[in-house]
């Protein structure tokens, strides 16, 4: 018999593989303006005809290409990006597969002419369905002009599959959209059948954002930014008033390249909740950065999904600093975000640390314990190496100065001026059975929950603390043995990083869990406690699996700040008063149970009448 298997042509496997790889004149699109930012242009022109049905041209001025290389980069699997399979995980360049322009020259006409920099001539490349056509010296002053005409000529089932030119614009257009959010650095041009849609200057992120989506969302943006050990976190968000009912502008990007991500967006949602009308959507630009080797890179060129190996945390980590933004943003309009009238910031500028308040995490404090500290709460200091954040200058006199300057529509309260003697604001605190604080403001009384106050200082500074990095644990003398049922130890183990984040430390004895290690906040005697409702909440069907962190800490915030009631030293009771009124959210508490209430002259008038 003889032998029936043959390898496909050179040209037959290209046109394979650039179904893949070239869906729509988008993916050209996408695949040469990632090359041209490879090449390290500063500056790129797309000039698309008929939706790029007809033509696709981008000039670039980056580094070019030798005579060989030009006729190189057209070979499956040839590229300058990847030597070794160890570059793989420590990628900086947009391509790596050296598939496109093999997959691109596989199915259209292709004109290609660049120049290596300090060469006195460069080249010029025909190429249709993968063949050669020809080559010849070309005059040309720098970079590289690639042409890609009738997209799909010797594949009429895709040409026939392509939809409207309104339909294929779209998909450009948000193509053109994400590389330009990527690299406000260089500078883009961008024409349709030679009407001028994008003529954008070398900027930065802010100034870009304004240049694509318009003028008008200079007004909309907040700026974000945190850094933890599993992830930096940089960019705007809209702000809740200007929600839209369109999805609209939603980006994400990791380590500069644009992705898709359901679970992220469901934390973003989540932060927005309550701010903005159902069924709106805030707009957003965010950037994470993460050390390549915690994703997998090595995916689909045309999938826009990434796995992160610490997806859950990172969830968390998102959620609290949109929060954290959104209350600056609130509280202090004045402070919010440094505004760019002339819009002269470079990427760099931007990315230094914004101007807005920013709350100091001490992890070894404890609002409830200690009253020696209490002097001492924003020193910025940190006694276990922590990182330390800028502290949050502003007490909760100047606080309500701030409040006092916002709209007089807001519902702020505000404290009567005080006489600038200590003595005397502390004594209008007057305490109640241990449980509530009375406090005369300007337009009443306003009353204190104490132990709700507590929790939401104990919830935010454990939120913090879990996103910045692990909270550190304190070893038990004794292990402590708890016995769980198969699922509840199923689903504690599908949480373990979350879990161990929080300080627990285990092993276990069949069914039942032993621990060596705890949160460091936490007293001996509520570590049952402590269980009961983790293991309540990690099976709980109904909670978000990416919420789990917040609901773990607003548990342990609301198991540790339940003191039994006495009364704090006035030192104490200042010390709870300020921190509380240094939180964005110092009305609620994190399940939003009321820390506050007041009761106006006019009612207090009322029970006399
Ligand atoms: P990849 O980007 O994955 O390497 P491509 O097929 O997109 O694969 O490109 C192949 C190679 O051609 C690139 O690695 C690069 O060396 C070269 N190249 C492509 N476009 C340009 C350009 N605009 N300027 C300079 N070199 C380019
Ligand atoms: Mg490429």
């Amino acid at each position: 018999m003889s032998e029936v298997i043959r390898l496909l042509p050179d040209n037959i496997a290209n046109q394979i593989a650039a179904g893949e790889v070239i869906q729509r004149p988008a993916s050209v699109v996408k695949e040469l303006i990632e090359n041209a930012v490879d090449a390290k242009a500063t500056k790129i022109e797309l000039h698309i005809k008929d939706a790029g049905k007809t033509s696709i041209q981008i000039i670039d001025n980056g580094n070019g290409m030798s005579d060989t290389d030009a006729r190189m980069c057209f070979e499956r699997h040839a590229t300058s990006k990847l030597s070794t399979a160890d570059d793989l995980f420590n990628l900086k360049t947009k391509g790596f597969r050296g598939e496109a322009l093999a997959s691109i020259a596989a199915i259209a006409h292709v004109e290609l002419e660049t120049i290596e920099s300090e060469a006195s001539i460069g080249t010029k490349i025909n190429i249709a369905g993968s063949k050669l056509e020809t080559q010849e010296p070309a005059a040309r002053r720098a970079g590289t002009s690639i042409s890609v005409k009738n997209l799909f000529f010797n594949v009429p089932a895709r040409r026939n599959f392509l939809k409207s030119d309104q339909v294929e614009t779209k998909h450009i257009v948000e193509e053109f959209n994400r590389i330009a959010l990527t690299h406000p650095e260089v500078g883009f041009k961008f024409s349709h059948n030679g009407n001028v849609l994008h003529d954008l200057n070398s900027s930065g992120l802010r100034k870009r954002i304004v240049d694509l989506f318009g003028m008008n969302f200079n007004d909309k943006l907040v700026p974000i930014e945190e850094e933890t050990d599993l992830v930096k976190i940089t960019g705007f968000i809209g702000k809740p008033e200007f929600a839209r009912k369109t999805r609209g502008e939603q980006y994400f990007f990791v380590n500069n390249r644009y992705f898709k991500d359901n679970y992220l967006n469901h934390a973003v949602l989540k932060a927005y909740e309550n701010l903005i009308q159902p069924k709106t959507y805030p707009a957003y630009f965010i950037y994470f950065e993460v050390p390549s080797s915690s994703i997998d890179v090595n995916i689909h060129p045309t999938k826009t999904e990434i796995k992160f190996e610490e997806d859950r945390n990172i969830y968390s980590i998102l959620r609290s600093t949109i929060k954290l933004a959104l209350g600056k943003y609130n509280i202090a309009p004045s402070l919010d975000f440094e505004r760019e009238p002339q819009f002269d910031l470079t990427q760099d500028k931007q990315k230094q640390p914004i101007q807005a308040p920013e709350i100091k995490v001490d992890p070894s404090y404890n609002p409830f314990a200690s009253s020696n500290r209490a002097s001492t709460p924003s020193s910025g200091k940190s006694s276990s190496g922590f990182k330390s954040l800028k502290p949050n200058k502003e007490d909760w006199e100047n606080f309500y100065e701030v409040a006092e300057e916002k709209s007089s529509a807001s519902e702020e309260i505000e404290y009567e001026e005080h006489q600038g003697e200590e003595e005397n604001k502390s004594s209008k605190k007057i305490q109640v059975h241990g449980k509530y604080v009375i406090v005369q403001v300007k337009s009443g009384l306003m009353l204190i929950h104490l132990n709700r106050a507590k929790e939401r200082i104990l919830y935010d500074q454990l939120m913090e603390q879990f996103m910045l990095s692990p909270i550190s644990s304190q070893q038990l003398m004794f292990p402590f043995e708890y016995e769980m049922q198969s699922t509840q130890k199923l689903e504690w183990e599908n949480n373990s990083t979350s879990l161990k984040r929080l300080g627990y430390e285990w092993e276990w004895k069949g069914k039942t869990i032993v621990l060596s290690g705890i949160p460091s906040f936490l007293e001996v005697e509520q570590v049952t406690t402590s269980l009961d409702s983790i293991v309540e909440k990690v099976t709980h069907e109904e909670i978000d699996k990416g919420e789990l962190a917040h609901e773990l800490i607003q548990s342990l915030a609301s198991a540790a700040s339940k003191s039994n009631p006495h009364k704090l030293s006035e030192e104490e009771l200042n010390h709870v008063i300020n921190e509380l009124f240094q939180r964005s959210d110092h009305q609620y508490t994190a399940n939003g149970k009321r820390i506050l209430n007041t009761i106006s002259i006019e009612e207090l008038n009322n029970y006399f009448v």
